[in-house]
């Protein structure tokens, strides 16, 4: 990775597991100007899971921009909506990375029930209103 600040190369100085959301956070210091940023290493979702609509039978690539909006839609109401949204996105995704029920394939309702439920135990408001659009 380059140096977001002069393209110069960078090296990692720091590096650590992120265990609870299958993360690798790093710490990296560029080699020209010697700033210091941070990344963080996630898997690519929409190259590992398909999500499956029984209704529709059509399968498609699990977007997480869709479930961050999905979320955002249900707590317009909050003043912190948006990082509110990523913040349960992160960890419905983490609990669904955890889940025994998870593979390739991974049927919408399940999504759609993991969504609830973190949206729920965050703002019922919220929670009622996911459940009311999603139709749980
Ligand atoms: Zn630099």
């Amino acid at each position: 990775m380059v140096c977001v600040y002069c393209n110069a190369k960078t090296k990692v100085v720091n590096s650590r597991w992120k265990k609870q959301y299958n993360q690798v956070w790093r710490r990296r210091e560029c080699l020209n100007c010697h700033a210091i940023f941070t990344t963080d290493e996630t898997v690519d979702l929409a190259s590992a899971w398909m999500v499956t609509d029984k209704l529709t039978g059509i399968d498609s690539k699990f977007l997480v921009e869709k479930l961050v909006i999905s979320i955002h839609e249900c707590l317009r109401h909050r003043p912190n909506a948006a990082s509110d949204a990523i913040n349960i996105t992160d960890t419905i995704v983490a609990r669904l990375q955890r889940s025994t029920d998870t593979s390739i394939k991974i049927d919408k309702t399940v999504i759609k029930e993991a969504t609830f439920v973190a949206l729920n135990r965050f703002d019922t408001t919220a929670g009622m209103l996911y459940r009311a659009i999603h139709g749980i």
